[in-house]
Formats: structure tokens, sequence, C-alpha cells
């Protein structure tokens, strides 16, 4: 039997004849950046994450990295962030001239720790804590950040909060949701992401006005009018294409959430019966809606072994992130050093992701734990 990690194509099938269509219309209007197809995406998104406003952009790199630039983060300032995610979430950081400021991880659901975040700033000199500008709190694998002691914790000390909800559209946290929480929400379509355009796009939502019309203009290299530039912005426009695809595929996100979430219950009915909950730690669900962009779990021994072994079993695995940020070497002018972040770095070589996308079917698996029971009691 073979298990992919995920299958576009099974799902591409079901919305075909919808995608077609769209695509033929554009291309028969010549319509191709902005315009009313990504208008009408940035009111549905809006719309779905409960926001009043969102802005359709290149890619979820570029939301984070703009949403940076309308929040006038400067030079030499402190984002406050987790070492435990995908490079773009530092990489924003450092391209508008800022400087990560890195915080451990909650050892179970593998986010931003509060507590991590209040001691970092408790430890700060006077000087240094009035540097840090803002909070970048990553909703890892679909699950939200603990927003509620993030969010006061930005209250105390007056900063920004941009979410980066790349893995987290629909997730919600007591019942906020994903990207209507901070002051920016930033979401990617890259098409990996449980709402995924045909190449990139992302979207950044908020729920100020001014923040949203300067978005718009930095958008447009921070031309407003057209041509007059107060700001210097950049090329983060998203095509008619992506934005008309990404609506069609909205419209279905909710029922292929569901079918996640019921493979991640299938999952653990699976472990338990395979006795298994005592050496695989399952994911933990401590939000009220996981939307499972990832299923991720975690051995204390033979993680690497066992991904070859599911390699040549056909199962598709993947380690969400190998190298944690802290120690990536673009980023050692940082300074930090291996045990600096303990939580992370176990979770860097101890986890591994399995497939979990809506069309998996029971005895798919039924056949990845039962390899998984086959290695693990080797
Ligand atoms: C995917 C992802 C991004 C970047 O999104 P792109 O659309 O690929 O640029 C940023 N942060 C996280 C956590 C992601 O998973």
């Amino acid at each position: 039997m073979k298990v992919p990690l995920l299958d576009l194509k099974s799902q591409y099938k079901t919305i075909k004849n919808d995608v077609l269509k769209v695509v033929e219309e554009i291309f028969e209007s010549q319509y191709f950046i902005l315009g009313p197809r990504v208008e009408a995406l940035e009111k549905e998104i809006a719309g779905y994450c409960r926001t009043h406003y969102a802005v359709g952009v290149s890619s979820g790199t570029d939301a984070l990295l703009i949403s940076l630039m309308a929040a006038d983060i400067g030079h030499q300032a402190g984002v406050i962030t987790t070492p435990y995610t995908f490079f773009a979430t530092a990489g924003a950081i450092v391209r508008t001239g800022a400087r990560p400021v890195f915080v451990d991880i909650d050892p179970d659901t593998y986010n931003i720790s509060p507590e991590c975040i209040d001691r970092v700033i408790a430890d700060m000199s006077e000087e240094e804590r009035a540097g840090i500008k803002a909070i970048m709190p990553v909703h890892l694998y679909g699950q939200c950040a603990d927003m509620q002691s993030i969010l006061k914790i930005a209250k105390k000390y007056n900063l920004i909060v941009i979410e980066d909800a790349a893995q987290a559209i629909g997730a919600e946290h007591n019942v906020m949701r994903a990207g209507a929480m901070g002051d920016f929400g930033c979401f990617s379509f890259f098409p990996s992401k449980n709402l995924g355009a045909f190449g990139d796009g992302g979207i950044v939502t908020t729920n100020s006005k001014a923040l949203c019309d300067k978005l718009r203009i930095l958008r447009g290299h921070g031309g407003s009018p057209k041509y007059y530039h107060k700001v210097i912005g950049g090329n983060f426009r998203l095509d008619a294409l992506q934005a008309a695809i990404v609506s069609i595929k909205l419209s279905h996100l909710d029922n292929w959430t569901k079918a996640r979430q019921e493979n991640a219950r299938k999952y653990r009915e699976f472990f338990a019966d395979a006795g298994l909950e005592d050496i695989i730690k399952l994911p933990l669900e401590k939000e009220n809606r996981h939307i499972y962009n990832q299923f991720v779990i975690s051995l204390k021994e033979k993680r690497d072994e066992l991904r070859l072994f599911l390699n040549d079993a056909k199962i598709g695995t993947e380690i969400y992130y190998p190298v944690p940020l802290h120690l990536q070497e673009c980023l050692s002018y940082l300074n930090y050093k291996k045990d600096d972040f303990p939580a992370a770095e176990y979770a860097a070589s101890h986890t591994l992701a399995l497939p979990i996308y809506p069309e998996l079917s029971d005895d798919q698996q039924g056949y990845v734990v039962e390899k998984i029971k086959e290695l693990v009691t080797l």
C-alpha cells in the first residue's frame, strides 16, 4: 500500500470543473493581478477568520514581511518569536532589519511558551526591553498558541502581535479564530497548507482600518496615489487566478478540516488499540479547534530509523523541522548556542509528521500504525 504525506490530486478531482471554468473566465478577461477576484477573496477570508479586513498578498512569507513593515518594526528592533517554526518566520524579521529574540516552546503543543516570553522580558535591562517591539507567535501544525497569555504580555509591555497563522486557517483559541487575535494575522496559500492555491499566495487579516490601508499601500510599492511614494513598499500583489482558486477551495475547507480532525481521532484509536500510547506521544489538543495541518508524533528514540523504515514501506513522512532556527548557520551572529532552548531542540530531533490529509482512508491509517508498531516494538 502507498500512503503519501499529502495527496493533492485526489482533492483536485473534486473541484476540477469549478476550477477550469473560472480559469477560463480569467483567461478570457486577461485581468491577472489584484482586481475583483482578489477583492472577493479578501471579503470571504475576513468573514471566515472573523476579522474586519483582509489584504491578499503574494505569499505567506510576504504576509509576514508586509505586516512587519506596516507595524514600522524598524532597524534594530527586537521581535520575540519561536525557534521551532518554518524559516520564514525569522527570515521575515531579519529582512526588515529587526532581530529575532527566541524563546523556548511548550513541549506539549510545540507552540511558543508564554512563561518563557515572560521570563526573557523580565531578564532584560530597561534599555533592551525598550527595544522589543513585537511578538510573533506561530500557530504550529494547525493549533493556536496560548494567545490569551500572549496578548496579556503584549498589553503589559505595549507590543505589537503578528500571528504567523500560515498553518492554522480556521483554528481557534477560546472562541477566537487564528488571525483575529493579534494586530495582524498572516496566512499562506502554499499548496501544502490546508487552504492551498495552485502556486504561491497569502493574505493578511486585521481588525484595524488604518493598518489595512497601510498594507494596501505597501503592497503596491508604497504608492498612494499611484506613482506618488511617501513610503517604500514592495510588489506583494496576489494573482486573480490564485484568488479565484482559493475562493473555490474555501467553500470546501470546513469539510476538509472535519476530515482531518476525524483522521486525527482515528489515529488516536489505532495507536491505543496497538498499545503504543506509552512509546508514541500523540499531538496534545490544548485549544478548542485544532485544524491538523500536520499530525506530529514524538518518539523517545528511533525517530530517524522509523522515518527510513516508513519510507521503505511507501509511507510519506516529514520532519518539521530538523534544525531549530537559533542553530541555523545564517543566524549564528545572534550568538545562540546548543541547549539554549531544550524543548525546541528535543522536538527537532524526536518528532515526525504522519499523513493526515482529508482523503486518507481507514486502511491507509491502519497500515501506517501497523508499520510503526512493527519497528518500535522490534
Ligand atoms: C508555510 C509557512 C510560511 C510561509 O508561507 P509561504 O506561503 O510558503 O511563503 C510561514 N510560516 C509558517 C509557519 C509556514 O508554515
